[in-house]
């Protein structure tokens, strides 16, 4: 399969390199020339089968011409080692759980399928050479990376992550697993550690000494993968007889998960519509209300994983529907919520219901709750376990959410952290060292 870039001005680019790069020559987001529908007996049989087996088929569709079939189904298993259950919430509305891996949050999926690939790749080139993963976070991105890539050979990963700024349950999610996983404590804040990662990447010395890359979420390794959800909710739906008039809610920020729902909606998903669901960002909403996209600095909200001014995968969906905003708006809504109305439907949903949403997960069952028809099936995502954001979740509700055993156990090891400065030459001399 090629792949072109969003900007159109960069050369098309195979799956090995889009997934070696991430990021096309012009800066423009990498797309596949064309979207394979999948055959309707696929979507017939679907309700039978296992999450495993219809995320090999999608991932067949995807990267079967690029990747060997016994290889791609070792990776999709490997990937896919826990459940991703639709539960009841209330009535019509049902929820996607898609907090049942490693770090119990959504991005588990595209970091571990995008190790995995990208060391298949590797293994391919002659040099076999050891590549260096760079990822700078706040938070998420950095313990589902670092658990993604934790213990695949050939690959080490350093986080950088601003020192005294990301949660204690966290932090530990990245500093206490060890093996080739090495977590850079920074003395600054996330930018510090964004424009480390970015000088490196243009430093001509330290791309001599070692091979630099970036487990971005831009990567069509990272966003594609997580069709898989979309297509084993249609699955559990169907399951129950529910799947007519079926409407997918996704809590969005770059807007990467909800792009590989659509993603899968192009290769024949028979999702009815789609609602985007923003905290008190709303770039997107804005831009289906005036067909004006127009970013602004983020905002810090409750729900901090969505805290996105500029979604990157904007780009995407504007392409995938020919820069169309009759396209767009007839195929997706939106929904906007500040932190007061976040904090208000986790305490209605709780007292209705007993389930416990986390603040992301809060705006996506607001919005069913306000935007589903008479005759639809809403389901909405819960992106991440309310125990990750434990603080904010207990005082809310007035709870105490117990902590899963995964997540204890990274909590009971030792932390272990290299401590770095925000001036560049230090970073450099520590990875020359390397
Ligand atoms: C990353 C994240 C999101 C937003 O997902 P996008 O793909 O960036 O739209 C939502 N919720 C949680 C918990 C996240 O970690």
């Amino acid at each position: 399969m090629q792949y072109y870039s969003t900007n159109g001005n960069a050369p098309i680019a195979d799956l090995h390199k889009a997934v070696v790069k991430g990021l096309a020559e012009d800066r423009g987001l990498y797309m596949p020339e064309k979207i394979k529908t999948l055959p309707q007996v696929f979507f017939d049989n679907i309700a039978s089968m296992s999450f495993q087996d219809i995320a090999y088929n999608v991932a067949s569709a995807f990267f079967g011409e690029d990747v060997d079939l016994d290889a791609l189904k070792d990776i999709v298993y490997d990937t896919l080692s826990f459940d991703c259950p639709v539960v009841q919430v209330k009535d019509n509305i049902y929820t996607l759980e898609l907090f049942h891996g490693p770090t119990l949050a959504f991005k588990d999926v595209g970091a571990r399928f995008m190790a995995r690939l990208l060391q298949y790749f590797i293994k391919q080139e002659a040099k076999n050479e050891q590549v260096n993963v760079l990822v700078a976070t706040s938070g998420d991105t950095g313990s589902a990376v670092a658990n993604g890539f934790l213990g695949v050979d050939g690959i080490h990963v350093y986080v950088l992550y601003p020192k005294g700024k990301v949660s204690p349950i966290q932090e530990c999610q990245f500093t206490t697993i060890g093996k080739n996983i090495t977590a850079i404590e920074v003395d600054g804040v996330f930018d510090d550690c964004q424009a480390l990662v970015k000088n490196a990447f243009m430093d001509a010395e330290l791309n001599q000494h070692m091979k630099l890359t970036s487990a971005n979420s831009i990567n069509v390794a990272r966003f594609l993968p997580q069709a898989f959800y979309y297509f084993n909710a249609y699955a559990r739906m169907k399951e129950q007889g529910k799947a007519d008039n079926f409407v997918m809610c996704v809590p969005s920020g770059n807007f990467g998960n909800i792009c590989a729902a659509l993603f899968g909606h192009e290769m024949g998903l028979p999702i009815k519509r789609f609602i985007a669901a923003n905290n008190a960002n709303d770039i997107f909403y804005k831009y289906l209300q005036t067909g004006k996209y127009e970013p602004k600095p983020s905002k810090q909200t409750l729900a901090n994983a969505m805290d996105v001014g500029d979604p990157s995968n904007f780009a995407r969906i504007y392409d995938l529907y020919g820069k169309s905003h009759e396209r767009i708006t007839s195929l997706i809504s939106g929904a906007t919520y500040t932190d007061d109305q976040i904090r208000e439907t986790m305490r209605a949903c709780y007292q209705d219901t007993k389930y416990i949403l986390d603040p992301h997960g809060a705006c996506g069952y607001q919005a069913l709750v306000d935007g589903l028809q008479p005759g639809e099936v809403g389901v909405f995502c819960e992106t991440a376990h309310p125990a990750k954001f434990k603080e904010k979740v207990d005082d809310i509700l007035g709870i105490d959410v117990a902590i899963p055993d995964r997540l204890a156990a990274f909590m009971k090891g030792e932390k272990q952290s290299v401590p770095m400065t925000k001036d560049f030459a230090d970073f450099k001399q520590y990875l020359l060292s390397k």
